[in-house]
């Protein structure tokens, strides 16, 4: 007997196709048992024999994607001659469930912050959800920019397979966003001997107290799961910039806020004044293996 696979809508708005581009870069078996296992009926730059009018025909789509923030101004932005609120507010009542890919559709994102056009906004803020019947879960916040393709999938396959997944308060699924971007970078040991990194690019130093680390107060996995299967900003020595936060983006986002010498943000969850007193201690001591280059020319 012929397997049911899902269908699978995915449509954008005001978007630089990074979250496309990010799913293209899923580990190749992967995305290949995405492809064996849902019907991917409709992507404007991936299928080819479909349309938004097949789209509109459908009585059913089991999840809609969409990548990229919206806006109701009816001039912004047309598909198929459809501004992309009227074909999401059409689209959105066929759908079972409903997944916003990146920060940009979660809530707005950079555009929201950057444009003029104060009317841009998340997908969540411009649908009326009283009228979406066919919905089986909140809609769904994958923040990210890029989200890690990894993440799209879980989402899929875990809602393919149990049909529910438990989210956190900002509607984001538990399992991807429940620890931080800081636990499993290889920097753990310099963050607590509060040794710093000398500029961005090597592979010593913590990025926290100077180049403006997000890491400790970022809600992600990409230190456990790694991008491409082998790096992460941090392992680059790049500072994490908190792309899965809703401040994000936030100015001069690669500096520490400092007060007298102090980073105005500490670790999520820790005392201000424990961890001032923890960083004092810490400084006291002088592991020189850790002020030498890992591997000497
Ligand atoms: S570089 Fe960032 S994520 Fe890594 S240990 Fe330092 S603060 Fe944490």
């Amino acid at each position: 007997m012929k397997q049911y696979k899902p269908k699978i809508v995915w449509l954008q708005a005001i978007t630089c196709n990074g979250n496309t581009h990010s799913l293209l870069s899923s580990n190749p078996s992967r995305f290949e048992l995405l492809l064996n296992s849902f019907d991917f009926f409709y992507h404007p730059s991936i299928t080819t024999e479909t349309t938004i009018d097949n789209v509109l025909e459908l009585k059913e789509i089991d999840f809609l994607l969409l990548e990229g923030a919206v806006t109701s101004n009816e001039d912004f932005y047309k598909i198929s001659d459809n501004n992309i609120v009227k074909l999401l507010k059409k689209v959105s009542k066929k759908a079972k469930y409903i997944i916003s890919v990146g920060s940009c559709a979660s809530y707005g994102g950079i555009h929201a912050k950057f444009e003029q056009n104060s009317d841009i906004k998340g997908l969540k803020d411009i649908l009326n959800l009283e009228e979406l019947k066919k919905l089986k879960q909140p809609i769904i916040n994958l923040t990210g920019c890029p989200v890690h393709p990894e993440w799209i999938l879980q989402t899929l396959f875990t809602l393919k397979e149990y049909e529910t997944i438990s989210l956190d308060e900002y509607s984001r699924p538990k399992n991807i966003y429940f620890g931080l971007a800081h636990h499993g970078c290889t920097r753990n040991e310099y963050f607590e001997w509060k040794v710093e990194a000398k500029s961005f690019g090597h592979k010593e130093g913590c990025l926290f107290y100077e180049e403006g680390c997000r890491g400790p107060m970022t809600h992600s996995n990409c230190n456990r799961i790694l991008w491409n299967d082998v790096n992460t900003k941090t392992r680059a020595g790049m500072p994490c910039i908190g792309c899965t936060e809703f401040d994000f983006p936030r100015t001069n986002m690669l500096q520490t806020k400092k007060n007298i010498g102090i980073p105005s943000e500490v670790p999520l969850g820790i005392n201000k004044r424990a961890y001032l007193t923890l960083t004092g201690v810490a400084k006291t001591f002088k592991i020189d293996r850790l002020h030498k280059k890992l591997i000497e020319e």
